[in-house]
């Protein structure tokens, strides 16, 4: 699926080129979002549907804010996929949805793919806002631009990814798009939870924290999905912290001048110290919430610019 297409479903297959189009357009948003103006003539007229079969907040927020921000009519639909068949449901809310001419459908849902079977069936261009354990491209494209602002560039970088990669969409759409741009990428964490294709994916393993942040510019934490695990692949949040947590002690093991993120929610004490969570000097992830804005107006501009409008 190029960038070329209508939607945006995942960060693999990506070109450089393509990823820099969505970068470079969020960077022009980034200024824009600073100096307080809008551009509401942009999206007017055009319907941005949030369909989120799971939990967010930031996410949901933020891709409200850059569809309002663009002069999208924006609804929000919170759907509970608990006690129903997914197939079943989802085709009926993509005739659903096609009856409403939803320009832009921007999805998240517990199973992986589902955005993808959606944008087979509806008219409107879709965008993933992350599918279960698969991808979470606007997630992976935001920490780009958060780490090229700061850095200058993503060829060349070492970024460890630590924690829970297993179940995260985060970690998967972020080592698609870091690898393509030429940053090394290192996975750490403990062996319950690195997934067994990590090796096939052009980035090296690491069971230590010690080892995995050695030199590293960038570390980025992940949270412990802990609604994902059917089993305990952890023994207890006490014992993680004193082995993957990141504390003051362990980041020291990176570069003096590495930069610290996570996708958030948080999980203070588990994954990471408040300490570090809170340094200015340290940490960009409040930094990240505010490029997320940015790159979603980028997202949702590019893709109304090249999808068909809905036959009427
Ligand atoms: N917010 C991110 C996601 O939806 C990360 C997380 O939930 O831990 O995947």
């Amino acid at each position: 699926m190029p960038a070329s297409s209508r939607h945006l479903l995942k960060i693999e297959g990506l070109t450089p080129p393509e990823i820099g189009q969505y970068l470079d357009l969020a960077e022009s948003y980034v200024l824009l979002n600073r100096s307080g103006k809008t551009q509401r003539d942009l999206l007017r007229g055009r319907t941005l549907i949030n369909l989120f079969f799971e939990d967010s907040t930031r996410t949901r927020t933020s891709f409200e804010l850059a569809g309002k921000r663009l002069g999208a009519d924006v609804i929000n639909m919170s759907v509970s996929n608990s006690s129903v068949n997914k197939g079943e449901t989802l085709l009926d809310t993509a005739a659903t949805l096609n009856a409403m001419h939803c320009d832009l459908l921007v999805v998240r849902h517990a199973q992986s793919g589902a955005p993808n079977l959606l944008a087979q069936k509806v008219d409107a261009a879709v965008i993933n806002a992350g599918d279960g354990t698969h991808e979470h491209p606007t997630q992976a494209l935001l920490d780009a631009l958060t780490i090229r602002r700061r850095k200058g560039r993503l060829a060349g970088l070492v970024v460890a990814i630590c924690g829970d990669i297993l179940h995260s969409r985060v970690a998967r759409s972020n080592i698609h798009l870091l690898t393509t741009l030429g940053s090394e990428v290192r996975l750490v964490g403990p062996p319950t939870l690195i997934p067994a294709e990590a090796a096939s994916l052009g980035v090296s393993v690491h069971h230590s924290m010690e080892q995995g942040l050695a030199g590293a510019d960038i570390v980025m934490m992940l949270r412990l999905q802990r609604e994902r695990m059917a089993s305990g692949p952890v023994p207890s949040a006490r014992e993680y912290f004193r082995f993957y947590g990141l504390d003051r002690g362990k980041l020291a093991y990176a570069r003096p001048d590495a930069l610290v993120m996570h996708p958030g929610p948080m999980n203070r004490g588990v994954e990471i110290d408040s300490d570090i969570a809170d340094d200015p000097e340290r940490s960009v992830i409040r930094e990240q919430v505010e490029m997320g804005v940015a790159v979603r107006m980028a997202v949702l501009d590019l893709l109304s610019r090249r999808g068909p409008r809905n036959a009427r």
